[in-house]
């Protein structure tokens, strides 16, 4: 059952002083000094790969840990809402994996073309075979473009979308700026599940804020695949109190779902409507990232199915998902989730390998969202694996009221944010 209580609450019933003590494996784990010579591949260096392997140096102090990034830096989705509207440079979205390399920690910056789970082999883009003992999936998602009439065959790439960090972000922050003087900003915004289900709303608000005072006829209409979103209360009072009459959002309910795009005309078809943009931001449906769907990680969700007690794949054996990939229950695709699942998944491996029982440990997301660059909202939720019923529960989801500071929640975002990036990255 999910109740309405405060996080400090939270934390006492689960009889925990706080997020650290929820988060850490258990300190046996931590100083296990009989860890085997295991070959540990990653898949991916965002927050879910680089997290895992930081906490599996820890518990496994002598495995060989290898992350496997195509990309030689990693660009944040989070706070990247705040440099397409203009609020922070692109530059502090970077982070770097020189920390992990100094712990020990194996990093190839190429791609996975391939994996042979039955061999327990993946393959590079060069054709070399890396063999594993144990291979941590955690390569975040792909963007369905067939979902979108109109976008498909390659002609999306006229779109921004801006849902994975990179040169995306910056092309949306000069299109944020080519708006013409009280022109129309249409976002669109796909069905559940997909990555951060707050990020669009937080999108929005922070769009508004820099528009607000370059060009304050603009509008902002929100075209959703859904009938209501994550911290609504919370955006919408906010959009009332600083952008009035500025952000429209229009629901499944009053339009049905998105019907196509006509890229030609900047032209929004929904079931019942039709809209003309002057700058379009398409946020597509997602899945798994084409890597675990062409190796079998996938059902016909689209996602990968994981036992939640341990993060293993419940398609292939020695193989886990964590993060954005995987299907966990009730809890959303976020940075903090991916986190968290990496923290479980490191200390069930770590338990498997050492022949110990694993302990339920919760699984915690927090998540902030800037209503204007001063002020943010956030939802916190908490779950467990059920192992009667083989699923994560949630035990709680607490969301800022009213009454919430939304200055001090705004000061915690960005703290958060510097002390998450040195949990992830070192
Ligand atoms: P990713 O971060 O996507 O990492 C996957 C990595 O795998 C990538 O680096 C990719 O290059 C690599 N990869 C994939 N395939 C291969 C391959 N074949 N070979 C080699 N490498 C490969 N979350 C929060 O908690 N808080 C926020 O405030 C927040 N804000 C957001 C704002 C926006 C606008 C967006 C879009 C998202 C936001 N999120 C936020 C969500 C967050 O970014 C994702 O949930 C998170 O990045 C998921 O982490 P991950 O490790 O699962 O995947």
């Amino acid at each position: 059952m999910i109740t309405h209580v405060s996080r400090r609450h939270i934390l006492k019933q689960l009889g925990l002083a706080g997020t650290a003590a929820l988060l850490s494996p258990p300190a046996s784990a931590i100083f296990a000094s009989t860890s085997k010579k295991a070959r540990i591949l990653i898949v991916g260096g965002g927050y879910g790969g680089v997290t895992t392997a930081r906490y599996l140096k820890r518990h496994l102090p002598d495995a060989a840990i290898t992350i496997i990034e195509r990309n030689p830096i990693h660009v944040a989705c989070p706070a990247s809402n705040l440099v397409i509207a203009g609020w922070r440079p692109y530059i502090t979205l970077f982070s770097h994996y020189d920390n992990l390399a100094r712990l020990g920690i194996r990093i190839i910056h190429t791609s996975i073309t391939s994996i042979d789970a039955a061999r327990r082999l993946v393959e590079l883009d060069s054709g070399e075979k890396l063999p594993f003992d144990r291979l941590v999936m955690a390569p975040g998602i792909q963007l369905d473009w067939n979902a979108i009439p109109g976008t498909e065959n390659g002609r999306h790439q006229q779109l921004a979308h801006a849902w994975i960090a990179g040169h995306q972000t910056l092309l949306m922050q000069r299109m944020i700026t080519s708006l013409p003087a009280g022109g129309t900003l249409i976002m669109t915004i796909p069905p559940s599940p997909y990555r951060c289900p707050p990020g669009p709303y937080e999108r929005a608000s922070l769009i508004a804020s820099r528009l607000r005072i370059t060009n304050p006829r603009a509008k902002i209409l929100l075209i959703d695949g859904k009938k209501s979103f994550s911290k609504q209360r919370g955006f919408m009072a906010a959009w009332d109190e600083l952008y009035p009459g500025m952000i429209e959002w229009i629901s499944l309910e009053q339009e049905g779902p998105l019907d196509h795009i006509d890229i030609s005309t900047q032209t929004v078809h929904t079931a019942f409507g039709r809209h003309r943009a002057d700058v379009l931001n398409v946020i597509p449906p997602q899945r798994a990232s084409q890597l675990a769907a062409a190796n079998g990680l996938t059902d016909a969700s689209g996602w990968c199915p994981v036992d939640t007690a341990d993060f293993s794949s419940t398609l292939a054996p020695d193989i886990h998902v964590i993060g954005d990939a995987c299907q966990a229950g009730p809890m959303p695709k976020s940075a903090f989730a991916a986190n968290t699942q990496a923290k479980v998944c490191a200390a069930a491996i770590s338990a498997s390998m050492h022949d110990q029982p694993l302990t339920p440990t919760p699984l915690i997301n927090h998540c902030y969202s800037l209503v204007s660059p001063q002020q943010a909202i956030s939802i916190t939720g908490i779950y467990l694996h059920d192992n009667e019923q083989h699923q994560l529960k949630t035990i709680s989801l607490t969301e800022s009221t009213r009454s919430d500071d939304r200055t001090a929640e705004a000061n915690q975002t960005y703290q958060w944010y510097e002390h998450f990036r040195q949990d992830c990255f070192g």
